[in-house]
């Protein structure tokens, strides 16, 4: 596997999704589908349970469900499905996607309770048991890679005090499922969010939920939205093994399904997460050596997936900076922290050590000349 530029792609993406993709993934999408018979179904059915296989060791438990949109619909489907009108969530918010959960249960009218932290600060476990300790709270979410920042968030001993609380615990693991191992049923979780286009690789289209069957079970007719509704998704899903309620993205399903035998080759979840890995500790430390600050410190706390960086002066250019990039091939994404002046890259997607190794040689020269 190599990812040298290739000509129809004038430049490798490191962002956090879309990403580049492989010449498979997108070889994948070029011809049409019919999704009437039992052959795209099955297909469908094959992707749930590598999805389900990706996310535990005990698969009876749990259940797979595709969802169109981007990965944010796929939140709002959990967020509005799953909490009944009785109920009241607690939402860990130290990022915008966090911030976007708690907009998103305002919005559906949930009976919210929000714990708030500056996007550089880990969510305090102390503290999460404090606030848990109100009764009337029935569901915890929080994100787990806060692509934000590209912080982790501590979600198995979060999960621990969530269940010991006996509280239904939903995370949103959309920029680290697939890229950071790890066991639903270990981390306690109830659902799991993520989407087509991060760390499986894929292109964008659709998101998916991993589910605890026995609580997803509990959510039928409580969804607040028809085309949301996680519930009647699955389980037209189940009953009709495979089948969408409404139209699917065909090609973009394929293309997952590609992108799904690719992360198989490549030696599963362990092997991508040791390429994030190798890529991100070279990236952090070569941009540290060529003046950039990173914002997150670099230790357990920070993901695999994407790094911020300060501005390394005061009248840095960022848009010069990057326009810079984009013309020798790469797009790197603006900041998203609040009171912080920064830029983020990202190093999922077909994204080697060499890229970023030709990436720090960019940035060299860029800072040789200005
Ligand atoms: C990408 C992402 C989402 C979903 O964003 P969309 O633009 O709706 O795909 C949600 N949460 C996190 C943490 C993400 O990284």
């Amino acid at each position: 596997m190599n990812a040298k530029i290739e000509l129809d792609n004038p430049y490798l993406l490191l962002t956090p999704g879309p990403l580049s993709t492989s010449k498979g993934v997108r070889q994948a999408m070029q011809r049409d589908w019919c999704t009437w018979d039992q052959e795209y179904n099955q297909l469908v059915q094959d992707i749930r349970q590598r999805l389900v296989a990706l996310a535990t060791t005990q698969v009876d438990d749990y259940s797979a469900v595709l969802m169109q949109g981007s990965g944010s619909f796929s939140v709002e489907a959990v967020l509005g499905t799953c909490v009944p009108e009785a109920g009241k969530i607690l939402i860990i918010n130290n990022g915008a996607y966090g911030a976007r959960m708690v907009q998103m249960a305002k919005r559906l009218k949930l009976n919210v309770v929000e714990l708030a932290y500056p996007e550089t600060q880990v969510p305090e476990l102390d503290e999460i048991a404090q606030v848990l300790s109100d009764t009337q709270i029935t569901h915890v979410a929080c994100v787990h890679c806060e692509t934000t920042t590209g912080m982790l968030n501590p979600i198995e001993e979060i999960g621990a005090l969530v269940k010991a609380h006996n509280k239904v615990w939903i995370v949103d693991g959309m920029s680290s499922f697939g890229g950071v191992p790890l066991d639903v049923a270990e981390c306690k979780i109830d659902f799991l969010i993520s989407s087509a286009n991060k760390c499986i690789q894929g292109v964008p289209g659709f998101g998916f939920v991993i589910a605890k069957r026995q609580e997803l079970e509990q959510c039928q007719g409580q969804a607040r939205s028809v085309s949301l509704d996680l519930y009647d998704q699955w389980f037209t899903m189940e009953q009709q093994q495979g089948k969408w309620r409404f139209t699917s993205p065909t090609h973009v399903v394929h293309a997952f399904h590609h992108a799904l035998l690719e992360l198989e080759q490549e030696g599963g979840v362990t092997a991508r997460h040791q390429r994030y890995l190798t890529s991100q500790k070279t990236l952090a430390q070569g941009m540290q050596a060529l003046g950039f600050n990173c914002v997150i410190a670099q230790n357990q706390y920070q993901s695999p997936i994407i790094t911020t960086f300060l501005y390394p002066e005061d009248d840095f250019s960022f848009q010069a900076f990057y326009q810079h990039l984009k013309s020798t091939g790469f797009v790197i994404y603006p900041g998203k922290i609040s009171d912080l002046a920064c830029f983020r890259i990202g190093n999922i997607g077909e994204v080697y050590l060499e890229d970023i190794e030709r990436l720090l040689q960019a940035v060299a020269r860029y800072r040789a000349n200005v």
